[in-house]
C-alpha cells in the first residue's frame, strides 16, 4: 500500500526496451532477472570481470517510494571496487551515530566505529532511487557488456537444470525465449522466479505494522538515527526518524495494537501523528508529506540459493526486517560474493562446485542477518507481553545505568564473517594469531601508501588493492619485499591460471625497499592484522580473508587458493 501525495523531488528517467532484432530464441551465458539493487550490482560486478549479462527488468525506471535509505560502509567498499562509490558519496549524507529517547528522556547516544584512518563513513543515507540511478548510469556506461532491457518481464521458466535454464520473456507485444547457462534471480521480495521454481521462504513473519511517511522538511537537524520509545506525542508507539538528501525525512511509527492498517495509512490519520511528533521535537516550521506506505517485518529465507542453474540473490532469496538496515545491504553482499565465483567458473578457472559455497556462505549470512534483524524488530515492536515488559525495564533503567544501554543499541548492519566457511584455510595450530581478521572475515581497512616505481607514491587504503576478480597475497615484510618462497607461491598460482596479486606491506614511512609494495606509515596495518614480519594473508576477490599464516607458508598459500577454486579435487584438506 503506497500513497504519493506530492511529486518526488527526483528526476525519474523513463527508459524503454530497445528493439531486439526479433529472434524467437536467444542464448546467453548469464541472465539477471530483476534490475533492482541486487540485479544491477550483479551485472556491474560481472562486467568488471569481463562477463556479459542480459538484465531483464519489468519496470521502466528505478524504484519509487519509501525503500532503503541507509547504505553501509561494507556496501560502499564493494561499490568502491566497482567504481560507483564516488557517485554515491556525492549524493548521500554520511552519519556515524544516533540517539534514542524513552518518553521525553535521552537514554542512548551511540556511535558506530569510525576514525580518521577509515576511507569511508560507517553509513550514508540516500533514497534507494538515487542508489539505483547511479547503478543504472554505471550499467549504461558498460553497455557493451551489460544489456539492460527495461519493460521486460520473465513470465515463465519452462526448464531449469544443471545444464542451464530457459526463460520466457515478454516486452510489450514482443515474446521471446532466452536459454541461459546461468540465471541470477534478483527479482525482489515477490520473486516470480521463486514461485516458478516452486520454492518457499521459511522463517518468521511479524504481526506488527509500521507506517512509513517521507516528508519534506527544512531543518538543520544533523544526520543521525533517531528513535523515540513511547513518546508523549504518540503514547505507546515507537518512532524512527532519518534524514535523506533533498530535505526529505523518513518518519516510521508503529501502529497501535488493534489499529486497522487500511485506516491507519490514510493521510488524514497519518498527518496529525507526524505533526504531533514534529511539534514535540520543536520542528514547528513548514513541512509537507511526500508519500506514505505501510510496512510489515518479515524474517524469511530460502534454505539454498542455487537451484539447477538459477542463483537467488537479494530479496528474492531472503526478506530481512528493515530495522538494522540489512535488506539492500545484504543484497549487495550477496552479489559481491556471487560475482567472482560465477566469473571464475565461466572463465574456466574454477569448478562449478565453487558456486555451492555461494549458497553456503550467503545462507549463513542471511541467518546471521535475520537473527540481528529479529532482535531489533522485537525491541522496536515487542511481539509479546513479556518482550514489552523487558523492553520497558531496559528503557527505564538505561538513563542512569550505562550497562544496559547496549541492549537499546540498534545493531546496525555490519559485514558478516563466514566463520565456518568450507573455503576457509584454518589457522595453523603451531602459530595461532592473537588478533587480526581470521579466515572468513572481511579485510579491515587501514591507510597505506602504494609504492610502484617509477610512479610517485600514492596515498590510499588497503582495501583499494583488492580489484574485482583477483586474489591478493598480502605479505607483511621485514623491510625488504616478499621473500623468494612467497614470490614462488605467487608465481606457481599464476602459472596455474589463478588471478592473484602479491603485495608486500612494509612498516614505516622512511626508506622504502625496491619493487611494488605498500608502506604502512603508522604501523596501523601491522597492528590491525596482528602481524609481525613474515605474516601472510590470502585475500579472496570479495575482500574476505581466505587464510593466514604467522610466518609465510608457500605450500599453504598455494593449497588454500587451489582448494577454493577446485573444491571437488581437494576435499582431503591437509595441513594449512
Ligand atoms: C520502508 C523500507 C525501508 C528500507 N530501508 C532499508 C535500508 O535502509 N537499508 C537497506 O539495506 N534495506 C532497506 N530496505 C530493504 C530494501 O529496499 C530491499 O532489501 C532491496 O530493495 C532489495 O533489492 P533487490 O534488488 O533484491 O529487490 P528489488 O529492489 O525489489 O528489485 C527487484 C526488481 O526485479 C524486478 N522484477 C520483479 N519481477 C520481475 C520479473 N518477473 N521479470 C523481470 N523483472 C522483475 C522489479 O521491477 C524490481 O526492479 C527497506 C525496505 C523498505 C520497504
Amino acid at each position: 500500500m503506497h500513497t504519493a501525495l506530492k511529486a518526488y523531488p527526483f528526476d525519474f528517467k523513463q527508459r524503454s526496451a530497445l528493439p531486439r532484432g526479433g529472434a524467437a530464441r536467444e542464448s546467453h551465458p548469464v541472465v539477471v532477472v530483476g534490475g533492482g539493487v541486487a540485479g544491477l550490482t550483479a551485472a556491474l560486478a560481472l562486467a568488471a570481470q569481463g562477463v556479459k549479462t542480459v538484465v531483464i527488468e519489468a519496470d521502466d525506471t528505478v524504484c519509487y517510494g519509501s525503500r532503503a535509505i541507509c547504505i553501509s560502509r561494507r556496501s560502499l567498499e564493494i561499490y568502491d571496487r566497482l567504481g560507483v562509490a564516488e557517485a554515491l558519496l556525492a549524493v548521500g549524507l554520511p552519519w556515524t551515530g544516533g540517539r534514542s529517547y524513552y518518553r521525553d528522556r535521552e537514554v542512548l547516544h551511540f556511535t558506530m566505529p569510525h576514525d580518521q584512518s577509515q576511507k569511508l563513513p560507517p553509513m550514508v543515507n540516500m533514497q534507494q532511487y538515487y542508489l539505483e540511478e547511479a547503478l543504472v548510469q554505471a550499467c549504461e556506461k558498460a553497455a557493451g557488456t551489460i544489456d539492460l532491457r527495461w519493460n521486460s518481464r520473465v513470465t515463465a521458466v519452462p526448464s531449469n537444470d544443471e545444464q542451464g535454464a530457459l526463460l520466457q520473456v515478454e516486452s510489450g507485444r514482443d515474446r521471446y525465449e532466452i536459454q541461459a547457462d546461468w540465471v541470477i534471480a534478483a527479482d525482489g521480495g515477490r520473486s516470480f522466479m521463486r514461485e516458478a521454481l516452486g520454492l518457499q521462504l521459511k522463517g518468521t513473519a511479524y504481526e506488527g505494522r509500521y507506517v512509513v511517511a517521507d516528508i519534506e522538511l527544512e531543518t538543520d537537524l544533523p544526520t543521525e538515527r533517531l528513535a523515540w520509545f513511547d513518546p508523549p506525542s504518540n503514547p505507546g508507539s515507537t518512532i524512527l526518524m532519518h534524514k535523506q538528501p533533498d530535505n526529505v525525512w523518513r518518519i516510521d511509527y508503529q501502529l497501535r495494537e488493534g489499529e486497522d492498517p487500511e485506516e491507519a495509512v490514510k493521510p488524514e490519520n497519518v498527518l496529525p501523528r507526524v505533526k504531533a511528533h514534529l511539534d514535540m521535537i520543536g520542528q514547528t516550521g513548514e513541512w509537507s508529506p511526500l508519500w506514505i506506505t505501510i510496512y510489515k517485518a518479515n524474517a524469511l529465507t530460502l534454505e539454498r540459493y542455487l537451484h539447477g542453474s538459477v542463483l537467488f540473490a537479494g530479496d528474492a532469496a531472503h526478506l530481512v526486517p528493515i530495522f538494522g538496515v540489512r535488506g539492500a545491504n545484504s543484497a549487495i553482499d550477496d552479489v559481491d560474493n556471487l560475482a567472482w565465483k560465477l566469473a571464475a567458473v565461466l572463465h574456466g578457472k574454477a569448478d562449478r562446485a565453487l558456486l555451492d559455497s555461494y549458497s553456503e556462505e550467503r545462507v549463513f549470512a542471511a541467518h546471521e542477518n535475520l537473527k540481528s534483524g529479529m532482535k531489533s524488530t522485537e525491541f522496536m515492536a515487542p511481539p509479546t507481553f513479556a518482550f514489552k515488559l523487558m523492553r520497558e525495564a531496559v528503557l527505564s533503567l538505561a538513563g542512569d545505568t550505562p550497562g544496559v544501554r547496549s541492549l537499546i543499541n540498534p545493531r546496525q548492519t555490519s559485514a558478516i564473517a563466514y566463520a565456518d566457511s568450507s573455503l576457509n584455510a584454518p589457522d595453523s595450530e603451531d602459530a595461532a594469531f592473537r588478533g587480526g581478521p581470521a579466515a572468513g572475515t572481511v579485510l579491515p581497512n587501514a591507510p597505506v601508501v602504494l609504492h610502484a616505481p617509477p610512479r610517485a607514491p600514492l596515498d590510499g587504503h588497503l582495501c583499494d588493492h583488492v580489484p574485482p576478480g583477483r586474489f591478493l597475497i598480502l605479505h607483511f615484510a621485514a623491510g625488504q619485499g616478499a621473500p623468494a618462497d612467497v614470490a614462488d607461491a605467487h608465481a606457481r598460482l599464476q602459472r596455474e591460471g589463478v588471478d592473484v596479486d602479491l603485495l608486500p606491506v612494509v612498516r614505516g614511512a622512511g626508506a622504502a625497499p625496491q619493487g611494488v609494495h605498500l608502506l604502512d606509515p603508522t604501523g596501523a596495518a601491522f597492528r590491525l592484522y596482528d602481524a609481525e614480519a613474515g605474516a601472510t594473508y590470502l585475500v579472496r576477490p570479495d575482500g574476505h580473508v581466505a587464510g593466514r599464516w604467522r610466518s609465510a607458508r608457500p605450500d599453504g598459500i598455494v593449497r588454500a587458493a587451489t582448494r577454493i577454486l577446485h573444491p571437488s579435487n581437494s576435499r582431503t584438506g591437509g595441513q594449512p
